[in-house]
């Protein structure tokens, strides 16, 4: 038999992972509440900028993004040469894992991380070692029980996907403090704009201070511009070199730049979104738990609802809900068999939601 290319170790072992749906039953218009996408959409100057830059696409974009990475400096007090940006936070999050795994290696997340971790850890041809959470919240001794001579990186998602839980930063202090200084803390804030707690803190100050601290932001979330795939990272010069070393010259594409630009430096669109979002988490939370679902305290874009232990199966209500064009995410993959995720949506949305999830939850035919 004839031998094929045979990919490095633990690359068969990885599960692709698998997005949100974005399809509901058929005919029925799709309410895509299953990738925690802004339910306000991006900026408006965003979309003008990206509009004038559709007449001016035969040039290959800035290699260093500057525009962007000096827009994302300015909003948050930064110097520009400790940002790299990239095509998406995923792409970042297996820019670092190339650099900085190899097979023998160990990299560390916690036990509901997100699912990108174990991917980017296989891929690299390293181990990945779950630490346990507690009710669902990282557990900075469990981490630390994890780390030996192997370790590289340890990964938290802060607030994490799909929990919705935070550590606050005197927790994420401690686990830096006692992982060894070549041991690389990566620090996924994802939904950092989101957070409204006084002890949250997204991780600028850490990384500013030490030199085996990265951080990674995103503008799929709040800038709602998931569709241009943009993220940044921010650390120490050697980290940023070391990604600049390894990074496609032109990972972030022209028009990634220019909207990006735009939409950071539009707070007023900003505040808006966060605004929606501190009205709508606590009121979703809030009557979920009233029909009896149980919700893990969330800080996010995005709450993980669990559903009872009798014949109200989160599959049953995933069906429920599909059926009337709501979609939210199935976290079985993540270790939630009977929960679903939902973002949070425009208003009308999470009434719907909330209505047919309460009739689901009255339903005797079930
Ligand atoms: C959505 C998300 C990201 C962002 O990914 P992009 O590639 O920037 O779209 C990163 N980390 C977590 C935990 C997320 O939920």
């Amino acid at each position: 038999m004839n031998k094929h290319p045979e990919p490095v170790t633990g690359v068969l072992d990885i599960d692709a992972y698998v997005p949100g749906k974005s399809a509901a039953s058929d005919g029925v218009k799709p309410v895509k509440l299953s990738s925690n996408e802004s339910p306000l959409g991006p900026s408006q100057k965003a979309i003008d900028s990206l509009n004038r830059k559709a007449r001016d696409l035969q040039e290959y974009p800035d290699p260093t993004a500057g525009a962007l990475r000096r827009a994302i400096a300015r909003v948050h007090g930064l110097n520009p040469e400790n940002i790299v940006c990239g095509s998406g936070s995923d792409e970042l999050l297996s820019l670092i894992a190339n650099a900085y795994l190899t097979s023998g290696d160990e990299a560390i997340y916690s036990e509901f991380g997100f699912l990108m971790y174990p991917i980017v850890i296989k891929a690299s041809g390293a181990l990945p070692v779950v630490a346990k959470e507690t009710d669902c919240i990282a557990n900075v001794d469990a981490i630390l029980a994890c780390i030996n001579q192997r370790t590289k990186i340890v990964f938290l998602a802060n607030p994490n996907n799909p929990t919705g839980s935070y550590l606050p930063i005197e927790e994420v202090r401690r686990l830096h403090a006692s992982l060894p200084s070549d041991v690389l803390l990566v620090i996924d804030a994802a939904y950092a704009e989101y957070v409204q707690r006084n002890n949250y803190e997204s991780g600028i100050e850490l990384v500013s201070e030490n030199s085996n601290v990265i951080m990674t932001r995103t503008f799929s979330k709040i800038h709602g511009l998931a569709a241009l795939r943009i993220g940044w990272a921010y650390a120490s010069g050697h980290i940023i070199d070391v990604l600049n070393r390894i990074r496609g010259p032109f990972n972030v594409n022209a028009a990634a730049i220019i909207a990006g630009e735009a939409a950071i430096l539009d707070r007023s669109h900003v505040e808006a979104s966060i605004a929606h979002n501190n009205k709508w988490l606590p009121w979703v939370s809030d009557e979920l738990t009233k029909i009896g679902l149980m919700i893990t305290p969330s800080v996010g874009n995005f709450i993980l609802i669990h559903f009872p232990n009798d014949n109200r199966t989160a599959a049953k209500a995933d069906a429920a809900l599909s059926n009337q064009g709501y979609i939210l995410r199935a976290v079985a993959g993540y270790g939630f068999p009977n929960a679903l995720r939902m973002t949070i949506g425009k208003e009308s949305e999470n009434i719907a939601v909330v209505k047919i999830l309460t009739k689901f939850m009255k339903d005797d035919q079930l």
